[in-house]
Parts: structure tokens; sequence; C-alpha cells
């Protein structure tokens, strides 16, 4: 069957074409160039971009996917989380599309959609996998069998997220908004052994009781500690040491966490997704732990990191073929829909 996914939960407004694993189209525009002048993102400009730009990228997508609109067996639209302006504008033109084709319509998890894109990638995912979701919003580790529908959480993050931490150091180092990226670029500069920057949950009781979830609070009060002390003292602030060390602490963590997760679920395949995943030390840091542990990793390629349609259309043509049924036309958007509901309206299977 033939999916059409739509995604806008944020600030990116992707379509894309999915013919059961094999992605025919996608395109994806954003609104981000306008926030750094805010040093973040506006929800009302975000709502009145996704308006101004949902039908010149349904128009494209189709155009690159050659297919037309009539074509089309299922619509997948992100249901949540994310901002609601934002997702109204997505699912309202989904349910006005499904109405007018007469075709079901799946209001999906976005960022269950971060995982289900490496399918279009990668092929298959396997029966049981351990999956790591790293984004702006989100720091999960996952035991995943049917991605459409046999999704358990095993543990995330207490306070930040991983993309949020490292937007916040960047912040505090005069970076342009999102400093992801920036620092990103930055750490690979630096010396990561020469500040020694706190993990998380590294005490005994917390490595047993949080086994598998993330703290990255400390580490960015660590880090804003050491900037201040140093500018107190006049001296400059070695700032590719610092994202250097930070990056260090904060990919320690999540890789030696997701491998932990591996090992004890006696999975084989670690997936990784999100906006974080495009991180350059994240993912050599899993390549290495991964390969050491014997375990497969899949991350998809840095385009399919961050927000677009074709995670959203692979989720869709994943509840399909599980036989998921379609969401009921009235389903809301649900800003902080939880990870355990994968189809809006679908009851997750135990
Ligand atoms: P969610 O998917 O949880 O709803 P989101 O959609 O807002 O959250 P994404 O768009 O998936 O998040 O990811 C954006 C985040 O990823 C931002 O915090 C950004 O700074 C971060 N990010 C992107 N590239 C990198 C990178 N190379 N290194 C570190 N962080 C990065
Ligand atoms: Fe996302
Ligand atoms: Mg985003």
């Amino acid at each position: 069957p033939l999916i059409l996914g739509i995604e806008s939960t944020c600030d990116e407004t992707g379509v894309a074409l999915v013919r059961g694993r094999e992605l025919l189209g996608d395109v994806t525009a954003t609104s981000m160039d306008e926030y750094a002048r805010y040093g973040g993102i506006i929800p009302e400009i975000a709502s009145r971009a996704h308006l101004e730009s949902f039908l010149p990228t349904l128009d494209a997508a189709l155009e690159r996917a050659e297919v037309d609109l009539g074509e089309v067996d299922a619509i997948a639209v992100s249901a949540g989380p994310g901002l609601v302006g934002s997702l109204t504008v997505g699912i309202t033109a989904a349910k006005a599309l499904a109405v007018s084709l007469g075709k079901p319509i799946y209001g999906v998890n976005h960022v269950i959609g971060h995982l289900a894109v490496d399918e279009l990638v990668t092929g298959p995912l396997p029966e049981r996998f351990i999956g790591l979701i790293v984004s702006g919003g989100h720091s999960n580790l996952l035991s995943i069998g049917d991605i459409a529908t046999d999704v358990v959480e095993l543990g995330g993050t207490l306070d930040d997220a991983a993309g949020e931490a490292f937007d916040k150091v960047g912040r505090l180092l005069g970076l342009p908004y999102p400093g992801g990226p920036h620092v990103d670029r930055l750490a690979r500069e630096g010396d990561p052994g020469a500040i020694r920057f706190p993990r998380g949950l590294a005490a005994a009781k917390d490595r047993e009781r949080h086994r598998y979830d993330f703290s990255f609070s400390g580490l960015k009060t660590a880090v804003a500690r050491y900037i201040e002390s140093l500018q107190d003292a006049g001296r400059e602030v070695p700032q590719a040491d610092v994202c250097a060390g930070f990056s260090e602490a904060v990919n320690d963590s999540l890789t030696a966490k997701a491998v932990a997760a591996c090992q004890a679920a006696d999975c084989s395949t670690l997936v990784v997704g999100g906006g974080f995943s495009a991180n350059s030390r994240l993912r050599e840091l899993a390549a290495q732990r991964c390969q050491e542990a014997g375990i497969e990793l899949r991350i998809p390629p840095l385009r399919y990191c961050t927000d677009n349609g074709a995670q959203i259309a692979a989720l869709g043509a994943a509840a399909v073929r599980a036989g998921v049924e379609p969401s009921p036309l009235d389903f809301a958007p649900d800003s902080s829909m939880p990870l355990d509901t994968i189809v809006a309206g679908s009851p997750t299977a135990p």
C-alpha cells in the first residue's frame, strides 16, 4: 500500500510517500532559520509557517515520488508529542485529505517515528531490539517488538533531554540557537579528556534504581560553574575543550546504558533515532561500543535524524502492516503523547 506521511510537530513541515518499506519521495520545509534571533522557537510563527508550507510541500513530495494523490491508500500524520498549534495544522490537513479521498488515517507517535524511519534505510527491523531515542525533547531507552504495537519504556531522562542539554550549553557559551550542532562541531576540535565533567546518576544507589535513566542537568550546572569560575578569574574559556568534555560525558552515559540494555535483554540490535542522533561523537562512540559488544548498530543517515515526513510514513506503513485499526476521525493533537501510544485511539498490546 501507498502511505502518505505528514509531519508538523514543531518547526519542520514534512511530507513523504512510502510504499511498503520503499521511500518514493520526501520533502521538508523548515522555519528554523527564523528563530536564531529569538533564541528559541516561537509557536505562533511555527504554526503560520506550517500553513504556508503545507500545500507546496505536499505537491513537491507527490512530484518527487511520481504519484497522484488519488493513488494514496492511507494517511499517516504526527498526532504528538509537539506544539499544539503546529500539530493542529498537519492533523487538520491530514483529516481533510482522508475524508476527501475516502482513505483511513493513522495519527502516529512522532517520537517512535524517529526509529521507524530506519526501516526505509536499512530494511526490516528485527523481531526484538533496543531503541535509543535522543532528541530535543526525549532521551529514552525502549524495548521494542513490533514497532507499531509493542513498545516498552525501559528508562528516560529525569531532567533535560540530550539535545536540550546541548542547546543550553550552547547558550552558556554564547553560540547561536539551536546550540546542539555548534557544540558538536566545537567538540571535535577539543580534547575530550582535558576537562572531566561528572556523569549523571553515577552514584552507587542511582546505578541500580536508575539503570536505564539519564540525568543531564547536574552536568550542565557543572559546565556553567566551570565557565563562571574562569570568567570570574578573568581567564579565557577554552570553548572547544569545554564542548568536548561535556559531549563526552553525555555520550558516555547514553552509549554505556544503551549497550547495557541490549546485553540485559539479550538483544543483538540497537536502533538509535531522533535529532540528537546526528551528533558525531554519539555515532562514533555507539559504533565503537556496539562493535566491541557484538551488537548491530542502526542509525539513520543525518537527513533522517531531524524531523521529517518519512519517519511518519514509515510508522504509518508499519501500522498498516501490523493490522492496527486506523485512528477515529476525531482524534486530537496530543502535545505530550506518551511513548506507549503508537497510534492515536489504538491501545498498545501488553
Ligand atoms: P522530539 O523528537 O523529542 O519531539 P524535537 O523533534 O524537537 O523533539 P528533534 O528535532 O528530533 O527534536 O531534534 C532537535 C535537537 O537535536 C535539538 O536540540 C538540536 O540541538 C539537536 N541536535 C541536532 N544536531 C545535533 C548535533 N550534531 N549534536 C547535538 N545536538 C544536535
Ligand atoms: Fe523529533
Ligand atoms: Mg525539530
